[in-house]
């Protein structure tokens, strides 16, 4: 496995797989790897000649200081664990290599409603530093595919969605929410939870699970909604939001007529942490 710092020596490593046409899988994340992550790469491995993971803890897409600041970090950990999954190459840019001084790297596109609600209303400016982020890493990297977790839905469509505006050449995978044995949806932020936390925060699950038996029983997205955020309300833990949505859209649903796909979608804080997770439902 090799480990590089700078934008040139990755380029320098890739360019021998671009010039045979061998594919190239990439997978960005912000490190404090789990199994989460693992899923993603081993993906990536299956249906591509080189792996590329990306650890960098991106401060644009942050809107809360100390949310940076206490993000888990644990870098030695995140090497062993990519060295033991077989991934080819790791890149861990400082921030400077990632946003040169004086190059302007912000994304001019307008995710319009996908950006509005949910995660966009609670984390103003969230998506416009993950776009940022992901495209001045595409450029870096140029994969043939982009590997992202479901866990993240909505960041997920933005990204697909800014990669047919760009007309940028990649394929963005879309990969299943890897969980804990009680449910709970893997997450670096995870490691903030205490045990008893970690045990409580199984409720998110089961309130998206029990939603999927709302919908089959006929109860109306607002039904559903009001039942799943009752739930949530334990000692300790506040949801910010639980919604269904357009799979498509990210907007609220008044029915399920005629639809294609809906998302329950959820954030709850348990103390101090910040959980999301969503599952899709069939009505
Ligand atoms: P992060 O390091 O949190 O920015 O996540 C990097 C990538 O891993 C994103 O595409 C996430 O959606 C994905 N991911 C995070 N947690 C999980 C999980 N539990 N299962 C599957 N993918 C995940």
């Amino acid at each position: 496995m090799y480990l590089f710092k700078n934008v040139s020596g990755l380029r320098d490593f890739l360019e021998p797989f671009r010039t045979k046409s061998r594919k190239i899988g990439f997978v960005p994340t912000m490190g404090a790897l789990h199994e989460g992550h693992l899923s993603l790469i081993r993906q990536s491995l299956e249906s591509t000649q080189c792996t590329v993971c990306s650890i960098f803890v991106n401060p644009t897409q942050f809107n809360q200081a100390e949310d940076l600041e206490k993000y888990p970090r644990n870098p030695a950990k995140d090497l062993q664990m990519l060295y033991e999954v077989g991934c080819h190459a790791v890149f861990m840019p400082p921030v400077g290599e990632v946003y040169p001084r004086g190059i302007d790297t912000s994304v001019a596109i307008d995710f319009g409603q996908l950006a509005e609600g949910l995660e966009g209303r609670f984390r103003p400016g969230h998506f416009q530093g993950v776009a940022q982020v992901v495209n001045r890493l595409l450029s870096i990297v140029e994969p043939q595919q982009l590997f992202m977790g479901q866990k993240d839905y909505q960041q997920y469509l933005i990204v697909r969605h800014m990669v047919r505006a760009l007309e940028l050449p990649v394929e963005v995978v879309m990969s299943p929410t890897v969980r804990e044995a009680n449910g709970l949806a893997m997450s670096s932020r995870n490691a903030r939870l205490s045990a008893a936390q970690r045990n409580q925060a199984a409720i998110i699950y089961k309130s998206l699970q029990d939603a999927c038996q709302w919908v089959k029983q006929g109860l109306s997205p607002e039904q559903v909604r009001e039942k799943a955020l009752q739930q949530l309300g334990i000692p300790g833990f506040r949801p910010d939001y639980f919604e269904v949505v357009d799979g498509l859209t990210m907007q609220p649903l008044d029915n399920f007529d005629g639809l294609g796909m809906a998302v329950a979608c959820t954030a709850v804080w348990a103390g101090e942490v910040r959980l999301i997770d969503n599952t899709i439902l069939q009505p």
